[in-house]
């Protein structure tokens, strides 16, 4: 029997300034604007979802811009998302390098870990990302992007998981949560729900003197995995609980289900469900275009709309 975790579902970081976040993602990344909600935890700040065409799990990247809002710079380290890589087609790095360095974003070859070439760059909040090369990518990109279609990016690669020793985190992956160890290098360990493919994988890199991570702008709150429906969650919540782990309640995010719990290393972990998606309340065409709320929070839209800063959410 195949397990209910089906791969990646999103990353979610936090970030500084709202404009330049919906700049950077829009404009210099090509991903769609999929939804632009609030944070189901704090109204008077943005929830921005980044995708492709209807933001399908696996190519989701959301932020919650904090600027202004008494939250100080993050610390990257031990017990968190210190590195989120999307996948593009194999051959473009070198036409992501010119368009990266044309919209001033400084871009490094980085060493092939397991035989991936790669790029690294870094967003104006200090968010570190990574484009992979791949030829076995077949999701379909946003065709609406400004790097053309035979670039764009295909969905998330993977995670990078800071940790200061890696076998208690492996050992839930693999227990619990549906990974298998399919490759390990100098200080990684990486894994991959189901097959080894592009937006199913986890890179769990251990660093004994890695000092503990503090959230805050430009790092990355959690990450989320992909899981069939309420059913698998609901069964999934009680093995986790059974397990050790400190568990939330299941939460509604309109979009998906979510529970929320730390793995042994310390990272923030959510398992999301598939349905409904990004078109229960915007049709397709329409997605990212105004501000959702949840039916909670229409009751205070009049207030909520004062106080989000005003922003352009089309590709500068
Ligand atoms: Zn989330």
């Amino acid at each position: 029997m195949s397990h209910p975790i089906v791969g990646l579902h999103h990353v979610t970081a936090t970030s500084d300034d709202a404009q330049a976040d919906l700049d950077f993602c829009l404009g210099v990344l090509g991903l769609r604007l999929v939804k632009k909600t609030v944070n189901f935890d704090n109204h008077s700040v943005y929830h921005f979802y980044y995708g492709t065409e209807r933001g399908a799990p696996g190519t989701i990247w959301t932020t919650f811009p904090y600027r202004g809002r008494g939250v100080p710079v993050g610390r990257k380290g031990a017990g968190q998302v210190t590195a989120t890589a999307f996948s593009v087609p194999a051959g473009s790095l070198a036409s992501w390098t010119a368009h990266l360095r044309a919209r001033g974003v400084a871009a490094d070859e980085a060493t092939p870990r397991f035989g991936e070439e790669s790029l690294r760059c870094t967003d104006p909040s200090g968010l570190r990302f990574e484009l992979i090369a791949s030829d076995s990518d077949t999701r379909p990109p946003w065709p609406g992007g400004p790097v053309g279609e035979h670039a764009a990016i295909r969905g998330l690669h993977h995670v990078t998981l800071t940790v200061r020793s890696p076998q208690q985190t492996v050992e839930l992956l693999t227990t619990l949560l549906g990974c298998q160890v399919v490759d390990e290098a100098e200080s990684y360990v990486r894994l991959a729900v189901g097959e080894r493919a592009p937006g199913r994988m986890l890179d769990v890199r251990y660093d004994p003197a890695a000092e503990p991570a503090m959230n805050g702008l430009g790092t990355v709150h959690h990450v989320a995995l992909a899981i069939t429906g309420g059913d698998d969650q609901a069964r999934l919540r009680r093995e986790l609980i059974q397990y050790g782990c400190q568990v939330t309640e299941i939460r509604d995010r309109c979009y998906f289900t979510s529970i929320y719990f730390r793995e042994p290393g310390g990272v923030l972990l959510e398992i999301a469900t598939v349905d409904p998606g990004f078109t229960v309340d915007e049709d397709v065409r329409d997605l990212g275009r105004s501000l959702k709320l949840p039916p909670w929070e229409e009751p205070h839209r009049p207030e909520i709309e004062r106080t989000l800063p005003p922003v352009r959410s089309t590709a500068a």
